[in-house]
Formats: structure tokens, C-alpha cells, sequence
């Protein structure tokens, strides 16, 4: 990042870096001074949809906790005003053939993945996220934005199928873009979850307004940058700043909301797009299980274990939070895992140096605290970490392994968020789905098994919309053509691949009957009246039944 205090060239954040420029003071503190250069900053907030009314929005950097940057913020007006123009800038753009929709969408993942660096030292600054961890969001949108930009066209193609009557109905299926799409993205993956969506949208021929987190609105608008430098015609991505206030006005004018957040909110999103008869997508919380079978490799199971469970310090929505061993194997994989989770480096730099970085709120330390104190309270025991690292920042916290959670523990079933993972010990594999299924979530598992055809057999017994055998979440994650979503509380609809990007168009069906320049339609055989139309169609019927036509 050119003149930021905090580059890749000069690891580790430095507080202090400016003064906020004129008509983006924090009205609370007129002199705050700012991690982020204002000459960083200002190209960036210029992108946000806002007026002189609106207000601002102080981030902060979590390494330490000092204010990052002065946001503007939208208002309700403001919100309209970014849809009102993003509806006029698609109806051009769904004019615009896909290939070369698809060629700006191509050119975006290159600039991405050459400019990560800048990229990779936003997402730190803003979700306080190791280098790591942050390098898995410039990963994965190159990686889908590739995808789509490579088959995305082909998922739009239109479709020939059988028309009513053979040989004289011809009917095929369209995908025609929904209008605008509204983007609602969280803090915690700010470059993949704001851009997942956002991607197959624009390539489907949508325009988009995109809400990111207050916290991560940086990252969004670099994004935005990126996405106008690659070619995408103006007010096709705009941003609009601001909490859920923004995010519910969103909901209120856009033609599909496609939400990543908590189950709660999700829940409200659902309904109000429920009430405007709009589709929703909903990508929501997870209490994510990894089973150790008896027969698995363990001590590849246990590193594997280690990324599933602490990567983005567990602020992540596909995760493990609960650790189901074998008996068998439970003190075999605990001998291994748990001197692993201590060796991990907690660090703030902006470099490749730490493992783990810190969470990214005071809530979400609040929150991880309260779930490791509980569970304490109620008997259970630390294996490894359950303290608060306020050593290094504010709101770091140790990776932490408890064992003995009762199940009336606030982590045995509400999402942590955080990095806190709880073992259960189980006899067999029956015991094992039982216990995974046994939450109100159902987002990601993973199965440890030598025995692929064992672990399959296992898969198709969980409720989980992704099931990675021998791997955390990154298999099904990085498959990009593949659906990727929550069953139960975990969601609604799916994104990648076919499902993803068909969720954000509509199907119209045309069909046309031929010999209508010959006078031949249906309507001359309802001209013959009485019951012979009805006997005649029957006789077809008939006929296509035995001709075994579809
Ligand atoms: P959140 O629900 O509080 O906020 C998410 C986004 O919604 C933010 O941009 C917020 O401003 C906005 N918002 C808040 N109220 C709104 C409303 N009434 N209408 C419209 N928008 C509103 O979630 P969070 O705490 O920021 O994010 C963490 C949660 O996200 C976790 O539960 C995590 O599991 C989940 N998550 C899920 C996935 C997934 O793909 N399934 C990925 C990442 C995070």
C-alpha cells in the first residue's frame, strides 16, 4: 500500500498516521489521527455513495485497537440514490454480450491476484486477521472469479427442451438477469464474501450494490477499484457504507439480497424479502464438526485439524468448533493436536511471521470469553490456551482446546466465532453422526478416515451442506463449481458453480408453436368443438406415452 504506515515492505502497524481530511472528521473526535494516511484513505472513501448529510464511521485497527480510518457513511436517500443509478447502468449492461462481460471479470482476478499485496494489508488492518489467513480471500476470489469468468457462460446459456406437442413447439429456457442485486457482507472474510457474490452477479448481466461491514468498508471499496480498472462500466458496483440500518434500506429496493451474516439477522433479511416477494440468498452461521474415525491417519488428521479450527482465529464461518474423536484415537490425536495448538504464533505484523492474528472486536473477544468462562463454570477442562493475550493486542485471545463440555455449555451449541474448540469422545461411527448432527447448524463438517467409501458413507448421513473427507473446509470451499451453502439454520440457497450464479437470474421460458403461417395453431383444433379436440389430444397423448416422449 503505497503511503501507508503499515506495508508489507514495513511490517507491523505503526498508529498515527494522520489527521482525518477536511469534511471526513470524526464529529466525535475532530483531531483524531489515524493509522491510515488520509492521501490512502481519500481515493477510497471518494467511492462510497454518500452525501454531505450523512455521517462517518470511525474503524479500528484490532492489532492494537487504535482508529484506522474516518468512513463516510450513506443514508437512507443515499441508498436509493445508488440503486436508482446501478438500474440504470444495467439495463446497458445486460445488453453487453457475456464473453465480454466475462473478459472485465477475467481481468479483475489478475489485478487481485498481482496487487495482493495492497489487498492483503487492508484485510489485515481491518478484520486484525494473520497474512495467512488474509491470503486465503485473494486465493478464493481469483480462484471463483476465474471460475465463473471461464463457465459462467455456459451456466447462462440458453436451454432447448421439449416443447408441449414434438416437432411443433419449440421451447427454450433463458437466464435473464434479476436487476440489482444487493451484496450484505460481514467483517470477517471482507475481500471473499463481499466479491463471491458480487462476481457472478455482474457476470449473470446484474448490476450491484454492495453493503459491506462498517469495519471492512476499505477492503470492499479496493475491491471496487480493482473491479473499474479491469473495465466494468461505471455504477455497476457501487458501495454504500454503514451498519444494519444501511443494510435493512438495501433490502427494502433491490430485486435479490444476497446476505453473509449471523443466523439472526439472516432470519430478519428473509423475511422482509420474503414480504417483497425478492429472492434471497443466505449464507449464515455454522457449530462445524470434524470426526476423527478410528482408522484415520492421525497425525495428518491433527494438523489438519489445526487449520480447520484456528484459521482467521476460528472467525470463520465453516470452521470446526467441535473436535469428535474416536476412542480409540482420542489420546493418540490429543497427544499430537494439543501441543500443536500451543506452538502457534500469535502475531500482528503484516507479514507471513505469525500464525494467528487477533479477533476482530471487543465483541467478539467479549463473546469468546464468556463462552470459555461458562464452560469452565459448568466443568469443563483447558487443554491448551483459554486465556485472553492482551499482551500482544487488545482483543488477541490463545487458541484454546477444552475438553469435558457439558452440553448444556453455551459452546456446546451457540457458535463461538472465535478460536475455542470443544472434544467430544465417541465408540463408532453411528455415535459420531449423531453427535454432529446434533445442533441447529448445518454448514461444514469434515470426516478423517483412511477408508474414502467409509467416509462418503458417513458424508451422506450428515446434514451438512459441505462435507470435506480428509481435509477442514478448504476442498469443498476452493471447489468453486460446486455448490456451497448451509442446510438448517445455516442458510438458504447456495453459492459456486451452476447453483450460485442461477440463483441471481430468472428463468423466462419461450416457446413457439410452429405452422402458424400455415394456420395450423391449437386454436383451429378447439374450432372443431364438442368433444373432438379433447379425443384428438388424448390420442397424442397416448401416442407420446408409448413413444416413451418426454
Ligand atoms: P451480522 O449479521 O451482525 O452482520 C452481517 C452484515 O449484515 C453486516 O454488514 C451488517 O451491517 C448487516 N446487517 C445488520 N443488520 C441488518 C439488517 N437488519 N438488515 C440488513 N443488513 C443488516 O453478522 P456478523 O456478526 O457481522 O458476522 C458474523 C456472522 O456471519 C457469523 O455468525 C458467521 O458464522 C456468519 N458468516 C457466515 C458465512 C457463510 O458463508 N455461511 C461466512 C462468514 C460469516
Amino acid at each position: 500500500m503505497t503511503s501507508s504506515p503499515g506495508s508489507s515492505s514495513n511490517p507491523g502497524p505503526v498508529p498515527g498516521g494522520g489527521a482525518a481530511p477536511d469534511g471526513l472528521l470524526d464529529p466525535e473526535d475532530p483531531a483524531a489521527t489515524y493509522v491510515l494516511e488520509p492521501d490512502v484513505v481519500a481515493p477510497l472513501v471518494a467511492r462510497v455513495v454518500t452525501s454531505s448529510t450523512a455521517g462517518v464511521h470511525r474503524s479500528v485497527l484490532p492489532f492494537t485497537g487504535a482508529p484506522l480510518a474516518s468512513v463516510p457513511t450513506s443514508s437512507a436517500d443515499d441508498v436509493a440514490s445508488a440503486v436508482e443509478r446501478a438500474r440504470t447502468a444495467q439495463r446497458a449492461w445486460e445488453q453487453v454480450p457475456v464473453a465480454q462481460r466475462a473478459r472485465v471479470l477475467l481481468r479483475f482476478g489478475e489485478l487481485v491476484l498481482a496487487e495482493q499485496s495492497d489487498g492483503l494489508d487492508l484485510v489485515q488492518m481491518e478484520s486484525g486477521k494473520s497474512r495467512r489467513s488474509a491470503f486465503e480471500e485473494v486465493a478464493d476470489v481469483a480462484l471463483v472469479t476465474r471460475h465463473y469468468a471461464v463457465r459462467g457462460p455456459g451456466y447462462l446459456a440458453d436451454r432447448r427442451v421439449p416443447g408441449m406437442l414434438p416437432l411443433l413447439t419449440g421451447t427454450t429456457v433463458h437466464r435473464r438477469p434479476v436487476g440489482v442485486v444487493g451484496v450484505i457482507a460481514p467483517w470477517n472474510y471482507p475481500l471473499t464474501l463481499a466479491f463471491a457474490e458480487a462476481v457472478p452477479a455482474l457476470l449473470a448481466g446484474n448490476a450491484v450494490v454492495l453493503k459491506p461491514d462498517p469495519q471492512t468498508t476499505l477492503t470492499a471499496l479496493w475491491g471496487a477499484e480493482l473491479l473499474e480498472r479491469a473495465g466494468l462500466p461505471s455504477d455497476l458496483l457501487l458501495v454504500v457504507a454503514g451498519g444494519g440500518d444501511v443494510g435493512a434500506a438495501l433490502t427494502d429496493l433491490v430485486d435479490h439480497v444476497a446476505f453473509t451474516g449471523s443466523t439472526a439477522t439472516g432470519r430478519r433479511v428473509a423475511a422482509r424479502a420474503g414480504e417483497r416477494l425478492i429472492g434471497a440468498t443466505l449464507e449464515l452461521g455454522g457449530k462445524n464438526p470434524l470426526y476423527v474415525a478410528a482408522d484415520a491417519h492421525v497425525a495428518t488428521a491433527a494438523r489438519g485439524a489445526l487449520r480447520a479450527c484456528f484459521g482467521s482465529s476460528g472467525q470463520l464461518c465453516i470452521s470446526t468448533e467441535r473436535l469428535v474423536l474416536h476412542e480409540e484415537v482420542a489420546d493418540e490425536f490429543l497427544d499430537t493436536f494439543v501441543p500443536l495448538v500451543r506452538a502457534l504464533r500469535l502475531g500482528a505484523g503484516l507479514d507471513y511471521s505469525a500464525d494467528m492474528g487477533s479477533l476482530t472486536s471487543q465483541a467478539q473477544l467479549d463473546r469468546v470469553v464468556e463462552h470459555v468462562d461458562d464452560a469452565l463454570a459448568k466443568g469443563a477442562r483447558v487443554l491448551a490456551g483459554g486465556v485472553h493475550r492482551a499482551d500482544i493486542g487488545p482483543w488477541f485471545y490463545a487458541p484454546t482446546v477444552l475438553d469435558d463440555v457439558p452440553d448444556d455449555a453455551l459452546c456446546s451449541t451457540e457458535e463461538t466465532f472465535g478460536p475455542v474448540v470443544s472434544v467430544r469422545r465417541v465408540a463408532g461411527d453411528d455415535e459420531a453422526v449423531a453427535v454432529m448432527n446434533d445442533t441447529a447448524y448445518g454448514l461444514n463438517a469434515s470426516v478423517w478416515t483412511r477408508d474414502v467409501a467409509r467416509g462418503r458413507r458417513i458424508a451422506a448421513l450428515v446434514r451438512a451442506g459441505t462435507v470435506n473427507v480428509n481435509d477442514g473446509y478448504s476442498a469443498t470451499w476452493g471447489s468453486a463449481a460446486a455448490p456451497m451453502g448451509g442446510m438448517k439454520a445455516s442458510g438458504l440457497g447456495r453459492r459456486h458453480g451452476r447453483d450460485g450464479i442461477l440463483a441471481l437470474t430468472e428463468a423466462q421460458t419461450v416457446s413457439v408453436q410452429r405452422g402458424a403461417n400455415q394456420g395450423l395453431t391449437l386454436d383451429r383444433l378447439y374450432e372443431l368443438g364438442g368433444e373432438l379436440p379433447s379425443r384428438v389430444l388424448t390420442t397424442a397423448l397416448d401416442a407420446m406415452r408409448r413413444l416413451r416422449l418426454p
